[in-house]
C-alpha cells in the first residue's frame, strides 16, 4: 500500500470509534522506508500500537563496515538505539488526547551493550521497532493527530537518529572501537588464564542503589603491582590493570572498604559496558556465576548431595525438591545449577551467603561430629571444584579466616585501594587448621527435564514481566530477584520467549536442560535472535540474556 492509501484510511476512520483504527494495520511503502503497522491497540489506555520501520541502505547510508561482525553489529545497533531514544525524547510532551495518545516509545537502554531487536540490521536494511499511542479523545479517533505523527514527526525522528548525514561518525566509530577492544581483552584473558581483568583507572562504585551510573568523585581502581598485567588493544595502545588468575581468590578487608563494590563490578563484567560507564575495561569471564543464599526459592529435582546429605527426615538429597528452600539448601542448589550451566567461575559475597553453608570451624566439628551434620561446607569442596572441575572462585570474606587457607590469592580492600596480601595471609593461615578438603564428585546431568504449558500455540501463553524481578508465565510468577546478573528488564521478556520456544519445539521431556539451552542458543547463532521471538510478541522489547540466566529461569519455574 502507499502513503496515499494510509492518508485515505486516516480520513475514513477520523472521529469514528477507536476500534476502527484496526483498519490501518498493514505495510506502507514510503519513498524512504517501509512503514509497518503490525498491531493496533484496542483502546487509548491499552498497550500502545506496535509499529516497525524498515529503512533500506540507500536511505540511511550507514557503512557496511560498521556491522560486518557480530561484535560490531551489536555495538552499532546499541548506539543507534540510544540515538533513537534521544531523538524520540526531543518530540516529547505532546498532549494528543486521552490515555497514551501520541506517545512514542522504544526499548530502554542501560549501562550495558546488549543484543536487542529494537534496532536491528537485517542485511543492509535497518529495522526499527517502536510503540505509538494512537490518539483519541475518549474512544473517538483523532486521525489528524496520528497523521501528524506518521507523516511529520516520525520521519524527523528517524532522520535524526539513523541517517548518516545526521550522525556523528566519530562517535559511532569510538563505540565500535571500544567493542573491538573489549573483544580483544577477553581473548587475551583466555590466553593468559585470567578469569577477570580490571583496568587501572576504572570507576567501580555506582551512583546509588537505584542508579547504575558511575559514582562521581570515586577513588579510581588501581592494581597491586604483583597482579598487574598489560593488555594490547587493537589500535596499538596497551592498558594495564589487575588480572585475576584462575584458581581461588579471596577478597578481604574491613567493612565499608569496597569489597562488595569490587565483586558487583565482576558480576556485571560478564557484559560489555558503554563508553563513559567507568567499567568499560572491567571484564569477567562470560560464564561467571554469582552464588548466593536464596531463602524461600523453589528447587526442583536437584542433586545437592555433594553438600547436603543424611537429612534427619531421611529426605533424598540426590533428587531434592523444595517449595521453600532454606539458606543453605538454596545456596547448594545455586552451586550445582551453576555447574550444570557450565560456568567456569563462581562469584560469592559473604554478605549474601548462609554461614552454615560456607564454613564449619574446628571447634564446632569437635562438639558436633561431622557424621551428625548434614552440611558439608563449601570450603571443603572449593579446591576440588577448581582442581578437578576447573571452576575458579572469587569470594569476598570479611570474617572467616578459614578461607585464607584455601586461597591462591588474597586481596585486601583498604580504603577502596586493592592490595595483594597473599604472603601475609599465608603466614597467618599457617596457624589456622586447614579444613579437611573433600573431592567434588563427578556429576551427571542427564535426566530430561519436563515442562508443559496449556497448549503449544503462542496465543495461549501469557508472558508478562515486572522489572528485572518477575517473569509471569500464564498464571505462574517466577521470582528472579536473586538472579543478580540480570542487567535489563528486556532480558526477562526474552527469557519468557525462550521458554516458550523450548516447549513449542517439544524439547521438554526429550532433552536435558543443557541440551535444550544449547539448542536455543544454537538456533540464535544460526538464524538470529528474532528466530526465537514469536511474531507479534508484546511482552516488552527482548534483550539477549546469557545461557546462565536461561538456566536460572528453568530452575525456578514450577510448571
Ligand atoms: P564492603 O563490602 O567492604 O563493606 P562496599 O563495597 O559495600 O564495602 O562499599 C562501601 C561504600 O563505599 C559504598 O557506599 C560504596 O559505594 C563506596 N565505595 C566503594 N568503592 C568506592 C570507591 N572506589 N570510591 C568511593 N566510594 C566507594
Ligand atoms: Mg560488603
Amino acid at each position: 500500500m502507499t502513503p496515499q492509501d494510509l492518508k485515505k484510511k486516516l480520513g475514513f476512520v477520523n472521529h469514528k470509534s477507536y476500534g476502527m483504527y484496526k483498519e490501518l494495520q498493514g505495510e506502507y511503502g514510503f519513498p524512504e522506508y517501509l512503514l509497518c503497522i503490525d498491531h493496533v491497540q484496542g483502546d487509548p489506555f491499552a498497550a500502545p500500537s506496535r509499529v516497525r520501520v524498515r529503512i533500506p541502505g540507500k536511505t540511511h547510508g550507514l557503512k557496511d563496515s560498521w556491522h560486518d561482525t557480530r561484535q560490531k553489529k551489536r555495538a552499532a545497533e546499541d548506539y543507534l538505539l540510544r540515538r533513537f531514544n534521544e531523538s524520540i525524547r526531543r518530540f516529547e510532551n505532546r498532549n494528543m488526547g486521552s490515555g497514551k495518545s501520541g506517545s512514542i516509545t522504544t526499548c530502554r537502554t542501560g549501562q550495558e551493550v546488549l543484543e536487542r531487536i529494537a534496532v536491528l540490521f537485517d542485511g543492509d536494511v535497518l529495522e526499527v521497532r517502536m510503540e505509538i499511542g494512537f490518539p483519541a479523545r475518549g474512544r473517538t479517533i483523532l486521525a489528524d493527530e496520528l497523521e501528524t505523527i506518521l507523516f511529520s514527526i516520525l520521519p524527523q525522528i528517524l532522520q535524526n537518529a539513523f541517517y548518516l548525514r545526521k550522525l556523528d561518525e566519530r562517535e559511532m566509530e569510538r563505540r565500535i572501537g571500544l567493542a573491538q577492544e573489549q573483544e580483544a581483552i577477553r581473548k587475551q584473558m583466555k590466553e593468559k588464564g585470567l578469569i577477570a581483568f580490571l583496568a587501572d583507572g576504572s570507576i567501580l562504585p555506582r551512583e546509588s542503589g537505584v542508579s547504575e551510573r558511575p559514582m562521581k568523585q570515586a577513588v579510581p581502581f588501581s592494581s597491586p603491582e604483583s597482579m598487574r598485567v598489560s593488555m594490547e588493544l587493537p589500535g596499538g595502545k596497551t592498558i594495564t590493570g589487575m588480572g585475576i588468575p584462575q584458581g581461588i581468590t579471596v577478597i578481604t578487608g574491613g567493612g565499608y572498604h569496597g569489597k562488595s563494590t569490587l565483586l558487583k563490578a565482576l558480576e556485571k563484567g560478564v557484559y560489555d559496558h558503554i563508553l563513559g560507564d567507568g567499567r568499560e575495561y572491567v571484564l569477567t569471564e562470560e560464564s561467571a556465576w554469582k552464588v548466593r543464599a536464596e531463602d524461600g526459592r523453589y528447587i526442583r529435582e536437584c542433586d545437592i548431595s555433594p553438600f547436603i546429605a543424611n537429612l534427619p527426615g531421611g529426605q533424598d538429597t540426590k533428587n531434592f525438591s523444595s517449595l521453600n528452600a532454606s539458606g543453605s539448601t538454596s545456596q547448594a542448589a545455586n552451586v550445582i545449577e551453576g555447574i550444570e550451566s557450565k560456568t567456569s567461575a563462581f562469584l560469592i559475597d559473604e554478605d549474601t551467603t548462609a554461614t552454615n553453608f560456607m564454613v564449619r570451624d574446628e571447634w564446632m566439628s569437635q562438639l558436633v561430629a561431622d557424621e551428625k551434620e548434614p552440611i558439608t561446607p563449601f570450603i571443603r569442596k572449593i579446591r576440588s571444584l577448581y582442581e578437578d572441575r576447573g571452576i575458579s572462585t572469587v569470594i569476598v570474606v570479611g570474617s572467616s579466616g578459614d578461607y585464607l587457607t584455601v586461597a591462591d590469592h588474597v586481596l585486601q580492600m583498604d580504603c577502596y585501594v586493592t592490595k595483594d596480601v597473599t604472603r601475609q595471609a599465608k603466614k597467618i593461615a599457617a596457624d589456622i587448621p586447614v579444613p579437611r578438603g573433600q573431592e567434588f564428585p563427578a556429576m551427571v546431568f542427564r535426566k530430561p527435564f519436563t515442562g508443559k504449558m496449556a497448549t503449544d500455540k503462542y496465543g495461549d501463553y501469557k508472558i508478562k514481566t515486572g522489572g528485572c524481578d518477575t517473569l509471569i508465565l500464564n498464571k505462574e510468577t517466577i521470582d528472579l530477584r536473586y538472579l543478580e546478573q540480570i542487567a535489563d528488564p528486556g532480558q526477562l521478556a526474552a527469557l519468557g520467549a525462550m521458554l516458550r520456544y523450548i516447549l513449542k519445539n517439544g524439547w521438554s521431556g526429550r532433552m536435558t536442560k543443557q541440551q535444550a539451552v544449547d539448542a536455543v542458543y544454537r538456533d540464535i547463532e544460526k538464524n538470529g535472535f528474532l528466530s526465537v521471538i514469536p511474531r507479534g510478541y508484546s511482552a516488552g522489547h527482548p534483550v539477549m540474556p546469557r545461557k546462565q540466566e536461561l538456566y536460572g529461569v528453568l530452575n525456578r519455574w514450577r510448571r
